[in-house]
């Protein structure tokens, strides 16, 4: 998306002139393409996953392995090798997608079409490529590499920021660097667009500070207690806090990998519906999924790098953020720009919001004035509190119809995307964005594929996930803890099943459920049906048209284990359950559902804790290694130790 915007940036003097003028002309643009789009209908049900890799390079003589700066080279690579395959390897050039990331060592890639493209395309039987695709995206940038380099979906680096951790060298510059890291050179920010730095650059001018980011040590026997590092550094010695790893640099959160999904909604109301729905999801599979105990070389007493990433973004000044009084007129704004959502879009979710939600009157004005409804104009003018962090001269001229300054900075568990412009291809989309990614395919593939499941749950079997957003943003801080997955309860819905059954109208009453969902896409002999349903849902048909939900937000949820609500218990269904009572409900081949239910089989195991998290795998790692002193420090040897072992096991 932002990468598009080639272009200069601006400076943070002319880019926080202009925001005022940037934001009047995205909320027209959101406006614009909402009524353009309100009608909008897409049968093909797309979707695609977004995962992000690192470059490591391993000095098998002296233990040590490092981030390999060398982005650049590959996205080079990839294109010169894409023209030479041009008629060659059938489909090659189409298979995979690549992006750049904010470090000079990331790459992230996506499928090449999203999956489901063409309507031919069964749903389901998409899932069984998800796993292919993803070791072909390895493979295609592994061949590239050096003997000793290695393409590694690994979630934080564990010595990112430590001493000597880029390959070629980088000594950080405090005293000139566009981020005045101690720890992080810019050389390890991406340079070949001016995206990142700038944002480096203006978060930290509009912060007036540097960023502040501190996660509790993980207290072993012989860790240091209290835990003080002494830094020569005036906003370090302020910021950075006893028994805590201090960073300061938005490479520490930007500069981890994650994986993400984008699900295209037949219309606009069942995307909204699908925001929702998946947004109290979030923390459960984040907890999920946790993959990052370690950070600049220390264990932490967290499995997750949500909370780094969101400090490494957060550029509220303190009257914002409410650490200083603030002028009449300042708004207070209680989360990051990267940060769990505020309120939901639907109008199944809208009576469990119960956060206040800022944002400008004269925002929300701009956008009920263009017609956009009361709830999602609450949404989008929220979104409007930030100041535009990144401005290109040549992008500053704009129709109304198109989408660059409305696809602001926003980085939240879920995203809204609305077409990117009114007569685009792509339709209604929302973004699922909390998981970590995994050490292998097959285990990137289970998260993706589940949650691409659940996603069938919600639309077909209308399960109900929402709870007030309060207790959502309890469970994400709750999720990122140590352990969380072992010991921790969420709020959870207890009844998701009430909607279960269907509610059509007459005419439709005859159809199965399975087609709703599938939208013409359903496997075999239910494809004319399906089609035929497709077609004659009307303009004002909602996809849970006639559920009505008349529980009582404040009792309807109850604490669950992250096991209780994956695996089950005797009053409560369980995903999992539900999924394969699901699967057994529609037309699949015997290979697929082979497949399926061996990621599902995943996904139950780490929920029932038969086998381990990726971060209580790799805690335990370090836990037992021979080098380790029980001091939290994991050293150049033992993060040697744990990546090749890490990158052996994605070859099986
Ligand atoms: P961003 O970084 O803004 O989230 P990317 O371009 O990196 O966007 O990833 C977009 C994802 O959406 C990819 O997985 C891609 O396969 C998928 N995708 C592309 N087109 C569609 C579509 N029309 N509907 C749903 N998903 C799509
Ligand atoms: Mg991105
Ligand atoms: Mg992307
Ligand atoms: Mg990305
Ligand atoms: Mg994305």
């Amino acid at each position: 998306m932002g990468l598009l915007s080639e272009g200069q940036p601006l400076s943070w003097k002319d880019t926080s002139c202009l925001a005022k003028f940037v934001q009047q002309r995205g909320l027209v643009q959101f406006a614009t393409i909402y009524k353009n789009a309100a009608s909008r209908r897409d049968k093909c049900h797309k979707w695609g996953d977004e995962i992000e890799y690192m470059l490591v390079k391993f000095d098998h003589e002296n233990k040590k392995v490092r981030v390999s700066l060398k982005a650049a080279e590959i996205f080079r690579l990839i294109e010169e090798h894409k023209a030479r395959q041009k008629n060659g390897i059938n489909g090659y050039p189409t298979e995979s997608y690549w992006n750049p990331e904010f470090g000079s060592y990331m790459v992230e890639s996506t499928p090449g079409t999203p999956y489901g493209d063409s309507c031919d395309d069964r749903v389901l039987a998409a899932l069984n490529s998800v796993g292919y695709n993803m070791r072909f995206r390895r493979q295609q940038v592994q061949q590239l590499l050096g003997p000793d380099e290695y393409v590694m979906s690994v979630t934080s680096f564990p010595r990112l920021g430590c001493p000597g951790f880029t390959f070629p060298h980088c000594d950080p510059k405090p005293k000139t660097s566009l981020s005045g890291s101690l720890f992080f050179p810019d050389e390890a920010i991406y340079g070949g667009h001016p995206r990142f730095k700038t944002i480096v650059k203006n978060i930290r001018a509009r912060r007036g500070r540097k960023v502040i980011i501190n996660l509790p040590i993980y207290q072993d026997v012989n860790t240091a207690k209290p835990f003080i590092e002494h830094f020569d550094d005036d906003e370090a010695r302020v910021a950075a806090k006893p028994n805590h790893v201090y960073m300061d640099a938005m490479g520490f959160g930007m500069g981890c990998c994650c994986l993400q999904m984008t699900f295209q909604a037949a219309h606009i109301d069942e995307a909204r519906l699908l925001y929702d729905q998946l947004s109290p999801f979030c923390p459960i599979a984040m907890a999920l999924s946790a993959a990052a105990p370690i950070f600049r070389g220390y264990l932490v007493d967290r499995d997750c790098r949500w909370e780094v990433i969101s400090c490494a973004v957060d550029d509220r000044t303190r009257e914002e953020s409410g650490e200083a009084d603030s002028q009449p007129g300042t708004l207070k704004i209680s989360k990051s720009r990267y940060d769990s959502i505020d309120s939901y879009i639907s109008k199944y979710g809208e009576k469990f919001n119960d956060i206040p939600l800022t944002y400008h009157k004269s925002h929300y004005d701009t956008l009920i004035d263009h017609g956009v409804d009361p709830l999602m104009a609450r949404h989008v003018a929220h979104l409007f509190i930030r100041d535009p962090i990144t401005l290109y001269r040549e992008k500053l001229d704009q129709r109304d119809d198109e989408s660059d300054h409305f696809e602001s900075t926003n980085w939240q568990t879920m995203r809204f995307k609305p077409p990117p412009s009114a007569n685009s291809s792509i339709g209604w989309r929302v973004e699922f964005r909390p998981l970590e990614v995994q050490t292998t395919d097959h285990e990137n593939a289970a998260y993706v594929v589940f949650v691409a499941l659940l996603t069938r749950l919600i639309l077909s079997y209308r399960i109900n996930l929402l709870i007030p957003i309060s207790m959502v943003d309890e469970n994400m801080r709750i999720a990122q803890n140590r352990d969380a997955i072992e010991d921790a309860k969420f709020w959870f819905r207890k009844d998701i099943t009430k909607c279960c059954q269907i509610k059509r109208k007459s005419s439709q009453e005859n159809v199965d459920q399975s087609n709703h969902m599938i939208n013409g896409s359903v496997s075999g002999s239910n494809r004319t049906d399906s089609e035929n349903n497709y077609k004659t849902l009307d303009h004002e048909d909602e996809p849970w048209d006639g559920v009505d939900d008349d529980c009582d937000p404040q009792s309807c949820a109850t604490l669950m284990t992250i096991n209780e609500i994956i695996n089950g218990t005797e009053e409560f269904p369980g995903l999992v359950p539900l999924l394969r009572q699901y699967l057994s409900s529609v037309e699949i081949d015997a290979g697929t559902l082979c497949t399926i239910n061996n990621y599902l089989e995943l996904i139950s195991d780490r929920a029932a804790l038969r086998t381990k998290t990726t971060a209580r795998w790799i805690r335990d790692f370090v836990r037992e290694h021979p080098k380790y002193n029980r001091d939290s420090v994991v050293s150049d040897e033992i993060a040697y130790d744990l990546l090749m072992r890490m990158q052996a096991m994605t070859k099986s």
